[in-house]
């Protein structure tokens, strides 16, 4: 699964919706003027632009040799996403001579505003299909679910008609034949080029798998490489395009380099679960399994984003992969990326932080604090227990669709008291705790800054209010939030404690009250959200990338 949602939500702001229904009347008198269209101009400086690279000096002469073969893979991904989602992409481009609506259809994919849930932008396309162009326009559901027939739902066909206007199937290596082999020729280029053996293996079956369909072979030698540093995530992946059945997965790529220092830094982190698990501030009952380390978890910079990777919200911490079988073989390996996240970081939690946090303690503000807790986050997740104390089973099956809610405050506080005791014990010297406790709250301000409707939502009001109701932090009469230091601490521990009860008690009925009652954005934290509105706060990022942004070219 690709994260887009965990940390910058791809949900509208309603003052957006209202700019929206007068903008369309607008469009087309502007562009009767041949003027820039001035509400798409508004939009577009809604995103800011960054340029996204890393350190090349990392990467052996024969990887930046594979960069610019890898992008050109990239590029294939993103002309047969365009297919998938709209038809043809040149028409639409052709129609428009709008330049700022131009870029903003670029952006968006098509004529459809992503972020502010598929609004049309220009009049002539009316509403976005549910099937995008996986389906014919004129199927209905009831239609699909009459026909038989075995490939109909598999995730690499399309639904077209024949001649005599009959449902059938084409594959998408039969569809898209002419672009797959270029990319499959590609990958095999750069396979020659690879240094690292398991990266070698795993292009070579990733360029068979995008010519037949078959992706399993390849998602295991994905799982089998460990020791590479470049990494291309490419092919049709994700199901979330198909908005009538989420069956049919869309193209993409994401080109990606590993962030060494922050590979070792996990694997010690990682051999001290033991020690922490014990240090957990909680009954013994509540900690007697051992822990598991999440090891294929990684920091990365992200070099290319195509395709669906790169259409609305900007992914920044990918998932992979989807299939089950797979992952019940090898597991599933966890991408953080680094410096997407830091253009987030930048470009919007500290605008936020800016405005709803006391300015005594801005300079906690921390970008170091910030990945830290988002990594610490994800090694929590192997802390505390996985079956209930009072014989109910897994912890997932007795809290059933409350668990998410659970892991996730369970992650999120753990998380924190990981570094709090790494800290303590002198293995972490390069940040600080108040700037991890600080940043942490800026964090959840900004997470629920479009609503707080899902399961991370939902362990961030809960985080959230249990801090409030201990005096972890105080509200200053201007709505600026200022953390206890102090108080924080004893918070996180006494909270840290409720949730591994909760969830080892496995009591269905006390944890659905404790989350109802508690999981809610209460009035003041609302009005203090409404103030982000007038701040001007970036929606999203818009990534200047490629050879150029890379200094490559
Ligand atoms: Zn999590």
């Amino acid at each position: 699964m690709i994260n887009k949602k965990l940390f910058f939500p791809a949900v509208l702001l309603a003052g957006l919706l209202i700019l929206q229904s007068c903008g369309t009347r607008q469009n087309q008198l502007q562009s009767a003027m041949n003027q820039p269209d001035s509400n798409i101009v508004k939009k577009l400086k809604e995103f800011v632009d960054v340029k996204l690279t890393t350190d090349l000096t990392q990467l052996t002469d024969k990887e930046k040799q594979m960069i610019p073969i890898l992008i050109e893979v990239s590029q294939i991904m993103d002309e047969l996403f365009w297919e998938q989602t709209l038809g043809n992409k040149d028409s639409l481009l052709n129609s428009v001579k709008d330049s700022a609506v131009r870029q903003f259809a670029l952006l968006n994919y098509g004529p459809w505003e992503r972020l502010n849930d598929n609004k049309s932008f220009i009049p002539s396309f009316g509403e976005k299909p549910k099937g995008a162009n996986f389906y014919p326009k004129d199927m209905t559901k009831e239609e699909f679910e009459k026909w038989d027939n075995k490939d109909k739902s598999s995730q690499y066909t399309l639904i077209r008609r024949d001649k005599d206007g009959k449902l059938k199937v084409v594959w998408y290596h039969e569809a898209y034949s002419q672009l797959l082999t270029k990319a499959s020729e590609l990958l095999k280029k750069a396979a020659e080029l690879a240094e690292d053996q398991g990266l070698r293996n795993y292009f070579l079956l990733r360029a068979e798998a995008l010519l037949t369909d078959d992706y399993f072979n390849s998602d295991m030698a994905w799982m089998d490489m460990k020791t590479n540093t470049l990494d291309l995530v490419v092919g049709p992946i994700e199901n979330y395009e198909d908005e009538l059945f989420g069956y049919k997965t869309a193209y993409e790529a994401h080109l990606l380099v590993k962030d060494k220092t922050w590979s070792k830094k996990l694997e010690r982190f990682s051999s001290m679960l033991p020690f922490l698990q014990k240090e957990l501030p909680v009954d013994a009952r509540y900690k007697k399994e051992k822990p598991g380390s999440n090891s294929d978890l990684n920091a990365y910079d992200i070099l290319y984003y195509a395709g669906h990777g790169n259409s609305g919200a900007k992914t920044i911490a990918i998932n992979l992969p989807n299939d089950e079988q797979v992952q019940m073989k090898k597991g599933s390996r966890r991408l953080q990326l680094k410096n997407a996240m830091k253009a987030k970081f930048e470009n919007i939690l500290v605008p936020i932080a800016k405005t709803l946090i006391d300015p005594a303690q801005m300079n906690n503000i921390t970008f170091d604090a910030f990945f830290n807790n988002v990594m610490f986050h994800e090694v929590a997740h192997g802390l505390g227990i996985k079956n209930t104390i009072t014989g109910k089973g897994t912890v997932r099956a007795a809290l059933k669709e409350n668990y998410s809610a659970f892991e996730e405050a369970k992650a999120d506080v753990l998380g924190l008291f990981m570094v709090t005791k790494l800290i303590e014990k002198g293995e972490i010297r390069d940040i600080k705790a108040e700037d991890c406790y600080v940043t942490y709250l800026a964090g959840i301000i900004r997470s629920v800054r479009f609503g707080a409707g899902d399961s991370h939502g939902k362990a961030n009001m809960m985080c959230f209010n249990f801090f409030e109701d201990q005096h972890a932090f105080t509200r200053n009469p201007d709505g600026t939030y200022k953390v206890d230091f102090e108080k924080m601490k004893k918070a996180m521990d006494a909270w840290a404690a409720s949730v591994l009860m909760m969830e080892g008690d496995g009591n269905y009925g006390a944890a659905t009250e404790y989350l109802k009652k508690n999981s809610v954005v209460r009035p003041e934290l609302v009005k203090d959200i409404e103030k982000l509105r007038s701040a001007n706060i970036p929606l999203d990022i818009n990534f200047q990338q490629g050879l150029q942004a890379l200094g490559l070219k």
